[in-house]
């Protein structure tokens, strides 16, 4: 999931507006549109799955500014973050890789809570129409 989201072919609605042409606003809260940095740091309705309280430390540990830019950027690529020596990288690695999980577990829970789909939906046959028929069904035998 890490990887998706940090090779950017990760589905936000930002990149689906580049492809889809859809509404790039954010499905969950509505107030801006959907950037990976929307979904991993700031949107509200993913405030609670968003575990940064563990990288957050560990950049303290390593006297790094806790700053949006540098969260961000020690998720991407925590290489980058020239304060953390390549030792504490795996620790901090695995961090990074459950708080993707996490946001991407609960983004997809309250999507699909709210019936949102990517996906064109399927054209099936509805229990409605079945029930619209036997009401006709019935209506024509009473009729009779
Ligand atoms: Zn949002």
């Amino acid at each position: 999931m890490k990887l998706r989201i940090t090779s950017g072919t990760y589905l936000t609605m930002l990149t689906a507006n580049k492809f889809f042409k859809c509404d790039p606003i954010c499905q969950l809260c509505f107030k801006e549109p959907e950037s990976i940095q929307h979904m991993l740091l700031t949107c509200p309705a993913l405030h609670e799955s968003r575990y940064l309280g563990s990288l957050k430390s560990a950049l303290e540990a390593h006297n790094v500014q806790v700053t949006v830019d540098n969260i961000l950027q020690t998720i991407m690529d925590v290489t980058r973050i020239p304060h953390i020596p390549s030792t504490s990288n795996p620790q901090v690695e695995n961090i990074s890789r459950s708080i993707c999980f996490a946001v991407h577990s609960s983004r997809a829970f309250h999507l699909t809570w709210a019936g949102y789909t990517f996906r064109r939906p399927r054209r099936r046959k509805t229990p409605n129409n079945n029930n619209n028929k036997g009401a006709k069904v019935l209506a024509a035998n009473s009729r009779r």
